[in-house]
């Protein structure tokens, strides 16, 4: 009869577990400790009065399913597993008011499971109990698959539990049940010795192996958390890049006006057509001129810079005859040559050179950039602006070659990388922005043509090249 009242226990127990699980489920985490000590609290009776004749009134001997749970502790029962279902409903509908949209679903089947399965067994008992016929009784517990299906569907469809975890875990509690069976089994203590050291065994096996599966999830939630806030990041930075661009385009349009002024009076000057400039003079303006020029590049270099990365630069590539450009480009750098003391040649093939495929504007600032840097980084010797026609007539082929400061073989390969400058040439020369050479191989490769550099070293002075292909 002991025994047999102990029946009590359970019955409130399935629904305190159901709380725990609609709470985890909902609210992903461990309910809190007032939560489980409110909870818990409903058993406090059953302690004191589950084994008296408040419970079970009779029993029959022979016949376990005659004993007559009646008395008023079952009441009790019925009445704190329908505060127990209004509980879950209640959380339910919290959950699911502050759930997204995604969550929604979930909560829903899951809990309808839960609550279809707590009824119908609520109802087979308070039918078996009153009606004192279990056989009806024990088709309450039907719900129970209705709540595993929905569950199944819940998993299937929405992913709702992470079933690595929770079929690990399913595997585990059947191999630790399968080797306590053995227990009934063992029939000396030999047999009782393995059993135990298998228990044993599989309980340490199955906590290492939960654990770690939890934790490989835990990191890969971890991993998609902080995936998703690179993305943002990475957003967030390409819209400053963007109003970055977009600033120093609006900037360098502003300054390109003034400095063509400038330029253009600084020209007069010269020519004197504003009456004869003295030597002295002329000097100081020769220098204003040549600074001139340098940041006209410079900023002509920036906007460049900012079309390419938005996208915006328009090339207008056609069969272009480059002859007079050249001419014109070692025309215009003959006055800082001279300022510099530096000799300056210029070589082209007596016969006029074939077309090539070119956009004649990006070309010129590409070969005035090639011959500012000859200018900036030499100090003496010469400067020789040179084409001619290579790889059997495929190519054509312009250098810039000078006896300047060369370039150490570690810099070589990245000189044409965007704001890339030579290590020393911070100190050597304050002017610059290491943008020049990264532009021209970029409007070096939009014309399908290439760029690079050569130099011996250190000192001997540095070969840039640019090649295009021919039209004819
Ligand atoms: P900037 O000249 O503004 O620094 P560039 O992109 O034009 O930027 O050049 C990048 C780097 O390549 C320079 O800083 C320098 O170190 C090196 N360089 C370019 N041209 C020469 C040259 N003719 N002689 C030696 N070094 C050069």
């Amino acid at each position: 009869m002991f025994a047999w009242s102990t029946l009590v226990y359970p019955e409130i127990f399935v629904y305190v577990l159901s709380i725990y699980f609609i709470y985890n489920f909902i609210y992903e985490k461990e309910p809190p400790f007032v939560f489980r000590f409110i909870t818990t609290l409903p058993f406090l009776p059953l302690i004191f009065l589950a084994h008296t004749s408040y419970t079970l009134t009779s029993y029959d001997l022979t016949n376990c399913d005659r004993s007559a749970f009646e008395g008023p502790l079952i009441q009790y029962l019925y009445a704190v597993e329908l505060l127990f279902v209004i509980a879950i409903v209640g959380l339910a509908i919290n959950g699911y008011r502050k759930s997204n949209i995604e969550d929604k679903p979930r909560i829903f089947y899951v809990t309808l499971g839960v609550l279809a399965f707590l009824l119908s067994f609520s109802f087979g008992n308070i039918i078996g109990s009153t009606s004192l016929d279990w056989t009806i009784g024990q088709y309450g517990l039907f719900g129970a698959p209705v709540f595993v299906g929905l569950l199944t569907y819940v998993i299937v469809k929405y992913k709702a539990f992470d079933i690595r975890v929770f079929g690990a875990q399913v595997l585990i509690v059947i191999l630790a049940f399968l080797a306590l069976s053995q227990y009934f089994f063992a029939q000396n203590w030999y047999g009782l010795v393995l059993t135990s050291v298998t228990v044993v065994f599989v309980a340490v096996i199955g906590y290492i192996l939960t654990r770690s599966i939890i934790r490989t999830r835990n990191r890969s939630h971890e991993l998609e958390h902080m995936t998703a806030k690179l993305g943002e990041a990475n957003d967030k930075l390409r819209q400053l890049d963007n109003a970055k661009s977009e600033f120093i385009s609006i900037a360098s349009h502003q300054l390109r006006t003034p400095l063509t002024a400038i330029k253009g009076f600084v020209s007069l000057l010269l020519e004197g057509s504003y009456g004869k400039a003295d030597a002295t003079l002329q000097d100081v303006l020769n220098k204003i001129y040549v600074s001139n020029e340098r940041l006209i590049r410079l900023v002509q270099d920036m906007l460049n810079v900012s079309r390419l990365e938005s996208g915006r630069m328009e090339f207008k590539i056609v069969p272009t005859r480059i002859d007079e450009m050249l001419r014109d480009v070692y025309n215009s750098f003959l006055i800082i040559a001279k300022n510099k003391n530096l000799k300056f040649e210029l070589a082209l093939p007596t016969k006029e050179l074939p077309q090539v495929m070119a956009d004649e504007e990006k070309l010129r600032e590409v070969v005035s950039n090639l011959l500012d840097n000859a200018m900036k980084y030499t100090n003496e010797g010469e400067i020789l602006l040179r084409a001619e026609v290579a790889s059997f007539g495929r190519v054509v082929r312009i250098t810039v070659a000078d006896t300047g400061i060369g370039i150490p073989d570690d810099e070589l390969p990245y000189l044409f990388n965007k704001f890339s400058r030579g290590k020393d040439i911070n100190r050597l020369h304050a002017s610059g922005t290491g943008l020049g050479l990264y532009v021209g191989k970029q409007m070096m490769e939009a014309m399908g043509g290439r760029i690079y550099a050569e130099s011996k070293g250190v000192g001997q002075g540095s070969e840039f090249f640019l090649e295009l292909v021919t039209s004819e």
